[in-house]
């Protein structure tokens, strides 16, 4: 590859990226990024339908305020609590510029959403990453001593387990003076929301997305929900990189998917039932997992290499997730798809032990 000349080069900020999970342009059964298998709801298809092309030759509302209200409206809270960006990651992103600036590292999980590292290297953060104990559990103990923020998911991702809200409160009333940040990217699959604690703790962030339990990852949105005073900080940084982050049909598709509360518990519970019965099938084939509450299963054969697994699924064209090295390198990330597709993973998966055992 081409290396920009040294002198050049001594100036340019340089960064470790995130890698993505692949997204192959051909048709695979895809399990790879946690995406949801059913389409978004009918109420977004028409929205995006109605969207007036007239309307693109201005800027959109730089408040976002149609999708704001929405979410405010869906999770009674302010509209003034509620901040949208482009994805999670962007809301993410925006929230690690504005509030984590201290000399103290911030902590987060040594396994955990690997653009996190990310991030804390791009904006120069210090970081210290907390042990998960042997059970991949978070240990709450941890994240007591003094320190530059927190932030977590809940559930945990590539682990999938699920902590109660006692447990989130707890972190949280431990760190008073700095702010904590729940990464809800799978809530909606697991349990309650931590956003009825940010009437409570001011210094709380609880963040979602779009992109797994409404079936939009392709739209870019993700919010967050804290108290205004945070959304007031968040704001200023926004509008100091970009006024205008949410495009026109985002905010109104948004908005729609919101509104279609029955199809977004529907498609949910029909990914949690395939979840529970893809549990059953993983067992009878000998894998070992942690109990997820989210969109996928973070599993491991005693038997079989997970990257040989990985490989053998890839030529089958089933795409996985595998990520190399560390603890978690004899796992795999399995997003839980349709059925059908999680019934041709299981025969690839049978015909492999089949070949094997002869
Ligand atoms: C998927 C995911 C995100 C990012 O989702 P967006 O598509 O950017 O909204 C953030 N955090 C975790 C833990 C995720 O799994």
């Amino acid at each position: 590859m081409m290396q920009l000349r040294p002198e050049l080069m001594k100036y340019v900020r340089k960064v470790e990226p995130y890698v993505p999970g692949e997204q192959p342009q051909n048709k695979v059964v895809k399990l790879n990024t946690n995406e949801n298998p059913y389409p978004p709801a009918p109420q977004v298809e028409k929205a995006l339908r109605e969207t007036d092309t007239e309307r693109m030759r201005l800027y959109p509302d730089p408040a976002a305020a149609q999708l704001s209200k929405a979410l405010a409206k869906y999770y009674q809270v302010g509209e003034d609590q509620v901040f949208v960006g482009v994805g999670s990651d962007d809301v993410l992103s925006m929230c690690f510029l504005t509030f984590f600036n201290s000399d103290r590292p911030i902590l987060f999980p040594d396994v955990t959403y690997s653009f996190y590292k990310v991030w804390a290297g791009l904006y120069r953060i210090p970081y210290e990453c907390p042990r998960l104990d042997e059970e991949f559990r978070l240990v709450k103990e941890d994240y007591y001593k003094e320190n530059g923020g927190v932030i977590f998911p809940n559930p945990n991702a590539p682990t999938a387990i699920y902590e109660d809200l006692d447990f989130v409160e707890d972190i949280v009333s431990h760190n008073r003076d700095v702010v904590v940040i729940v990464d809800e990217a799978y809530v909606d699959f697991a349990g309650k929301s931590a956003i009825s604690l940010t009437e409570k703790y001011d210094n709380l962030l609880v963040v979602q997305t779009f992109s797994k339990s409404r079936s939009m990852a392709g739209m870019r949105i993700g919010f967050c929900i804290g108290s205004p005073a945070l959304i007031r900080c968040l704001n200023d940084v926004k509008f100091s990189f970009n006024s205008y982050t949410m495009n026109q049909a985002a905010l109104e598709c948004g908005a729609a998917a919101v509104e279609a509360e029955e199809y977004f518990r529907e498609t949910v519970q029909k990914i949690v039932d395939t979840r529970e019965w893809a549990k059953e099938e993983l067992k009878r084939l000998g894998f070992e997992f942690t109990d997820s509450k989210t969109n996928f299963i973070f599993a491991r054969h005693p038997a079989h290499d997970a990257k040989e697994l990985f490989e053998m699924l890839k030529k089958k064209q089933i795409y996985v997730r595998y990520f190399e090295g560390g603890r978690t390198s004899q796992y795999l990330r399995i997003t839980i798809g349709t059925r059908e597709e999680m019934e041709q993973l299981f025969s690839a998966l049978e015909e492999y032990e089949k070949e094997r055992g002869r």
